[in-house]
């Protein structure tokens, strides 16, 4: 050790533990010739260190740069402090275990190269067990019941180490030093196969449920966040069976492949891409489907597949004996929760499945599989789950906990608190009991992991939403945040953006402060404020919810507002009989159960009604994303909105747009270039209107969100318009674009001390 001239003491935040940074931490420190110590507290780690001045900055500084794999520091908070005589070597301490902490939730993290390699190795003493892991990698969030983050409090405490596990858990530089789910076929966890003929398991196990793939049969898998439905992906037969099982007839559903270069072979995936793919997270990537040679009826009617790297073990050892990927998608019914007991997976999978391979470690935490896209150079988040969730992000401020309680649909709740906010991992849709059931229990949990006791809970303004009855039932004061405000919020709050704003939110439905349903809306709004200052023209939906799941009523609904002859109507939806044709009109002209909508997203679904003959959907964007798919990049033409309305108010009138469109259709113009040229139109009016607001406001940033942007088309022709136009477009990344936002964006207004009692300017 040199001379000690300093003592310093660090806190580093941010995605810190079990990732192996403590011994990455006395590795570095030896290196410097440091002294002090290493420990975990809360969720983010404590060091001292003590040495030169040079060693010390030198220790820092390489913190940053050589930080393992998985690890993320956030934050680093060094401070001088007095020298401790007579410390001369670096440890490793126990936990830190007190009240006021400020705590993270480890996440998640997929199977490590090193582990891979193990796992393959024939001489290894874990060769093909299926719950290998390390430092840099192992379920985290997922098998939590309490921090800090100590096998005691995950459901590894019921699996004492053996001999050799303990001693590579106890040696300060090995891989598994503290790797708290470390685990041996001695030791660990075991798989086991059911098909209803016989229960074997270990590796046994591995061998049925590979021969039951190889058959073209259907696996229930137990992995890391739940059961997934398993087959193979060039199996069209047990795809259109699972498909039966979750009851979903088009959604698009995941494949798996082994590694990057197995991804490689399915077709083109740019840098970005490969790198969200490849990421430690692993999640679902939505790539570009022209090149993928797999069965249709994965993703019918849609240009994009999701996929993702093999993340558990487990997966490993199932695809290397294929050379096709696997089907994986979450083994519930449709708008259910992901299961993630073995007696729910056994009840509720009976006679639906082939087999059953299940674990007998349990999941605390279920985790549907994250989903992300590239799009226009910028990450769309859109769905927070395992390796992505909690996904904490600063808030900063004065304010006491706040529980935001998010929207109904694609819900995540979010928990702030000490500068931090706390978002939830995808719940689903909270109209479904036991989707709100589990929304119950993880707001439970992650109070209790976070140590935060909410004193405010955030809310949408909807007068039904299950969220709200929910926040309003805690007896907490309870502040609402409008719905597009809270969309717009969250990429302020990601991007640290105090300043004012343009907020363009193209959504499917969120309640506004006229008791309407809004969804195309441009504010000027920060934090704190928002203004309602341009909108799409008001149109009725026949029939309320009806009109989302059936967009031809939609269609109708513009059609007649566009005052068609019947005769050209029924024409135009020839693919709809007249007599329900008659009796929505009749519905529409009684003006009962008819409420009024600014929705983009309905404009989209009426549109993709009209040109493609969509007649109903079976999930939440559905007709959009069809017409997505639809559209010819090379047609430039557009569709003009016209604007109108009164002083601070614009109404941007479809009406203009909605009749070039059927005259194009009348015409028998290909819908790509229809679609094309809606699309252009809509981006156009975007750009044109902010313009306006510029040059009222002096405002030259654009903030994008709402579930309508998920539409890569749509956004990237935006984004290309706007900058092009010169202004600063400013989108969220880790936060979802679409309803998923919300929760955070709740949170942020609240912790801002906006909220509808107050912002509405
Ligand atoms: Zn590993
Ligand atoms: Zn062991
Ligand atoms: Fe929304």
């Amino acid at each position: 050790m040199g001379t000690a001239s300093r003592r310093w003491h660090v806190e580093v935040t941010g995605h810190v533990q079990g990732v192996g940074f403590r011994p990455f931490a006395k590795r570095l420190a030896n290196q410097w010739q440091l002294a002090g110590w290493a420990r975990n507290a809360g969720g983010f780690v404590e060091l001292e260190v003590q040495g030169d001045l040079q060693a010390c900055n030198g220790f820092v500084k390489e913190l940053v740069v050589s930080l393992p794999r998985p690890a993320q520091i956030r934050c680093l908070d060094v401070k001088e402090i007095k020298i401790v005589l007579k410390d001369s070597a670096f440890s490793v301490l126990a936990s830190r275990v007190d009240g006021d902490l400020q705590r993270f939730v480890p996440k998640d993290i997929g199977i490590c190269e090193d582990c891979r390699q193990e796992l393959l190795d024939i001489t290894d003493r874990r060769f093909g067990y299926p719950f290998i892991n390390c430092c840099h990698c192992g379920p985290r969030y997922t098998i939590i019941n309490k921090l800090p983050y100590d096998r005691e409090r995950t459901s590894m405490r019921k699996f004492p180490l053996c001999l050799d596990c303990s001693f590579e858990y106890a040696t300060e530089l090995d891989r598994r030093f503290h790797a708290e789910p470390n685990a041996c076929a001695e030791c660990g966890p075991q798989y086991i196969f059911n098909d209803n003929n016989s229960v074997v398991s270990g590796r046994s196990a591995v061998d049925s449920a590979i021969l039951t793939l190889a058959e073209g049969k259907i696996l229930a898998i137990k992995g890391i966040g739940g059961f997934h439905l398993a087959a193979l992906a060039n199996c069209s037969e047990a795809i259109a069976r699972i498909r039966q099982i979750k009851s979903r007839p088009d959604k698009p559903l995941a494949v798996m492949v082994s590694d990057m270069s197995d991804a490689l072979k399915l077709g083109k995936i740019d840098t970005g891409e490969a790198e969200l793919l490849d990421g430690p997270d692993c999640p679902i990537v939505l790539l570009d489907k022209a090149s993928f040679d797999l069965a249709p009826n994965i993703a019918p009617g849609l240009t994009n597949i999701g996929v993702m790297k093999a993340y558990a073990p487990i997966h490993f050892l199932l695809l290397k004996e294929f050379d096709v990927p696997l089907v994986m998608t979450s083994a519930n019914k449709g708008g259910s929760p992901i299961i993630i007991n073995n007696n729910d997976a056994l009840v509720k999978l009976k006679n639906e499945v082939d087999a059953f391979f299940s674990h007998n470690r349990s999941i605390s935490n279920g985790c549907d599989d994250s989903v992300v896209r590239k799009v226009a150079g910028r990450t769309m988040a859109l769905r927070l789950g395992r390796g992505r969730a909690p996904h904490a992000l600063e808030l900063k401020g004065e304010y006491s906990p706040i529980l935001a309680c998010g929207a109904d649909l694609k819900n995540t709740f979010a928990l702030a608190a000490n500068g931090w906010a706390h978002i939830s991992q995808h719940l689903g849709d909270l109209s479904d009991l036991d989707c709100f059931d589990r929304y119950q229990q993880t707001i439970k949990t992650l109070c209790g992991l976070l140590d935060i006791e909410p004193q405010k809970v955030a809310c949408d303004l909807h007068p039904d939403y299950v969220s709200v009855s929910y926040a309003e039932s805690l007896g907490v004061p309870v502040e609402r945040v409008q719905h597009h405000h809270a969309h717009i919020a969250s990429s302020l709050a990601e991007k640290g953006i105090h300043e004012p704003v343009i907020g363009v939110a193209f959504d499917g439905s969120g309640w506004g402060y006229d008791d309407r349903i809004w969804g195309g809306e441009w504010l000027i709004c920060d934090l704190q404020h928002m203004e309602r200052v341009a909108h799409l023209k008001e149109v009725s939906m026949p029939g309320s919810e009806a009109a989302i799941r059936f967009p031809w009523r939609m269609a109708l609904s513009y059609l007649v507002d566009l005052q068609l002859e019947h005769d050209a109507i029924v024409e135009l939806l020839g693919f709809i009989s007249e007599d329900e044709i008659n009796a929505v009109r009749k519905q529409i002209s009684s003006g009962i159960n008819m409420p009024l909508t600014s929705s983009c997203g309905r404009l989209f679904e009426a549109v993709s009604s009209l040109v493609l003959g969509c007649r109903s959907q079976s999930f939440e964007g559905q007709a959009a994303s069809y017409l997505e798919s639809a559209v010819s990049s090379e047609e430039e033409g557009l569709y003009q909105f016209a604007l109108a309305g009164r002083k601070g108010m614009i109404e941007v009138d479809y009406t203009q747009a909605l009749t070039a469109l059927i005259a194009d259709k009348q015409v028998g113009t290909p819908p790509a270039v229809i679609a094309a040229r809606f699309h252009n139109g809509l981006a156009d009016v975007l750009a044109t209107v902010s313009e306006r607001l510029r040059a009222e406001r002096g405002i030259n940033k654009v903030v994008l969100g709402g579930g309508v942007f998920a539409n890569a088309f749509l956004y990237t022709k935006a984004i290309d318009l706007l900058e092009g136009r010169g202004f600063q477009v400013v989108t969220a990344e880790e936060v979802p674009i679409n309803d998923g936002g919300i929760s955070f964006g709740q949170a942020a207004v609240v912790a801002a001390g906006g909220g509808a009692g107050a912002n509405q300017i």
